[in-house]
């Protein structure tokens, strides 16, 4: 992997898996083998979201920054723009969407998955809390992922955000493929992120996350690797 592809300016290297979702080649391999595995204990498991370029986390992120598109708080609910300063308003979007170039969705290593099998075709995922946590609909398919990622049976995947450390927020839907992310967190480094950005000309509320550089990169974008170090460390899981 190089700079450009972790950044997600460069999709060349990416597989296709199940026909529209696209993924780095390795991982399509490992997560087809883990479908297999879902099946046998009862599960559809299936990709919702997988690769994800720069200029479309750019274009996620001018729709929060302008107030287009709904930020959310810790609790799921909708915010007032006019009520939030703007690097309240930065941490807010931070919370639930990664900075463009820096989203684990670029590396073709991350995606948010579902169990098919515990919903009608027509039922449109959301990806919030309620469904993945208890008593929700993919509660089971999740429970049963824990269970697969302790006893090191998941093909490698593992959950980045699993714990919150005051930075992203929990999101038990995302895995991602530990032997590709690592070898993408690596390139990730502060400075060349931050040399990326600063060149870009339609990147909105740029100058507040220039000024709170570091603490943005240790809060959110280093964020996971703490999580992944609690998780080696044998401390209570979300
Ligand atoms: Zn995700």
């Amino acid at each position: 992997m190089n700079l450009s592809q972790v950044t997600g300016c460069d999709d060349q290297f990416l597989s296709v898996l199940g026909g529209s979702h696209r993924l780095h080649p390795q991982v399509v391999a490992a997560f087809e083998r883990l479908q297999v595995s879902a099946a046998t204990a009862g599960f559809e498991l299936r990709a919702v979201s997988c690769y994800r370029s720069f200029e479309r986390q750019l274009a996620i992120w001018n729709a929060k920054a302008k107030g287009e598109r709904a930020v959310l708080d810790i609790a799921g609910k909708v915010l007032d723009r006019n009520r939030c300063n703007d690097w309240e308003w930065v941490q807010a979007i931070l919370r639930w969407s990664a900075l463009p170039g820096a989203s684990r969705h670029h590396w073709g290593s991350d995606l948010d998955v579902y169990d098919a099998a515990a919903v009608t075709a027509d039922y449109r995922v959301q990806l919030i809390s309620d469904e993945v946590g208890p008593g929700g609909v993919f509660c089971a398919l999740h429970d049963w992922l824990d269970t697969q990622i302790e006893g090191h049976s998941a093909e490698g995947f593992f959950r980045p955000y699993a714990f919150d450390g005051g930075g992203v927020a929990p999101e038990r839907w995302h895995l991602s493929h530990a032997p590709v992310a690592r070898s993408c967190e690596r390139l990730l480094t502060a400075d060349a992120l931050f040399a990326l950005l600063e060149q870009q000309p339609n990147f909105e509320l740029w100058p507040v996350v220039a000024e709170h550089w570091q603490e943005i990169y240790q809060r959110f974008v280093l964020a996971p690797l703490s999580a992944q170090a609690q998780l080696a460390a044998g401390r209570g899981r979300v």
